[in-house]
C-alpha cells in the first residue's frame, strides 16, 4: 500500500500514476487517483493493478494537484468502492490512507450515528469526520482534520483535499512512513521516496503527530500544539 501526491505541476495523473506503480512491491489489490486543474475534477478507482488504473485515465484528464493509493485491504473487501480516494458524504473532501484506524467503529458511533457510507472501509469515516467537523464547529479543513487527529488511534499515513481549495494537500502520519518531496514551484508527497526520485531528490521528514500543509510554493509543518516547526531537507542519495 502506498501514497503518492502533487501539487503545482501540470500532468499531475501522471506523476501519480508512475509513482503508484514503484510502489506496487508494497502491495496492492486496488488503487485510485483525484486530480483537479481548478476547473474539473476526476475521481478514478480500479480493482487490481496499477495498469487497470492507468487505463481509465483518459486523455482530457489533467490536474495541477492530485492525490493517489494502492490498497492493501485490511477493512472491506477489495473493491473498487473500498478503494481510495474516499470522499466525504457532502462531497467536498477526498481522502486517502495508508494503515488502521482502531476506533472507527467507535468514531463512527459517536460522530456519525446518522450518515451511511458506501464502503466498509475505516477510511470512509475518517473522512466523514472531518467533514463533520467542518460542519458542525465550523472549523477550516486544516483546523478540522488537526481535530479529527486527536480522536483518531491507530496508524496512519493520511493525504487530504478539499476540492474547494484545489492548491493544498494536507499530511499527516503516525506509524506510517510519509515524506514530502521538494521541488521547484511544485512539491510531492509518498509513502516512499522511490515513487518519485524523478521529480526530485531532496526531501523533508515528517514526526508522528505532527500536520503539514503543502502547497506548490510551500511546506509548512506543524506540531500538536499549532506550533511551526522548522526541519532541514536532506538529499536522497538512490538513483532514480
Ligand atoms: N485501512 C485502509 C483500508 O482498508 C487502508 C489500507 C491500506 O493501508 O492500504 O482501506
Amino acid at each position: 500500500c502506498g501514497i503518492v501526491g502533487i501539487v503545482g505541476k501540470e500532468h499531475s495523473e501522471q506523476i501519480i500514476i508512475n509513482g503508484l506503480q514503484r510502489l506496487e512491491y508494497r502491495g496492492y489489490d486496488s488503487a485510485g487517483l483525484f486530480v483537479s486543474d481548478g476547473k474539473q475534477e476526476h475521481l478514478i478507482k480500479s480493482q487490481g493493478r496499477i495498469k487497470n488504473l492507468q487505463e481509465k485515465v483518459s486523455d482530457d484528464v489533467n490536474g495541477t494537484i492530485g492525490i493517489g493509493h494502492t490498497r492493501w485491504a485490511t477493512h472491506g473487501k477489495p473493491s473498487e468502492e473500498n478503494a481510495h480516494p474516499h470522499t466525504s458524504q457532502n462531497g467536498k473532501l477526498l481522502l486517502v490512507h495508508n494503515g488502521v484506524i482502531e476506533n472507527f467503529d467507535e468514531l463512527s458511533q459517536d460522530y456519525l450515528a446518522d450518515e451511511t457510507f458506501y464502503g466498509q472501509t475505516d477510511t470512509e469515516i475518517v473522512v466523514n469526520l472531518i467533514a463533520s467537523f467542518m460542519e458542525n464547529d465550523s472549523l477550516s479543513t486544516k483546523a478540522a482534520f488537526q481535530k479529527a487527529l486527536t480522536v483518531i488511534h491507530g496508524s496512519y499515513a493520511f493525504a487530504l483535499v478539499n476540492q474547494e481549495d484545489p492548491e493544498t494537500i494536507y499530511v499527516a502520519k503516525n506509524k506510517s512512513p510519509l515524506l514530502i518531496g521538494l521541488g521547484d514551484g511544485f512539491n510531492v508527497i509518498a509513502s516512499d521516496a522511490l515513487a518519485v526520485l524523478d521529480q526530485t531528490h531532496e526531501f523533508v521528514e515528517i514526526a508522528d503527530n505532527e500536520l503539514v500543509t503543502v502547497t506548490a510554493d510551500n511546506v509548512i509543518i506543524e506540531n500538536q500544539a499549532g506550533q511551526t516547526v522548522q526541519r532541514d531537507s536532506y538529499k536522497a542519495q538512490l538513483d532514480a
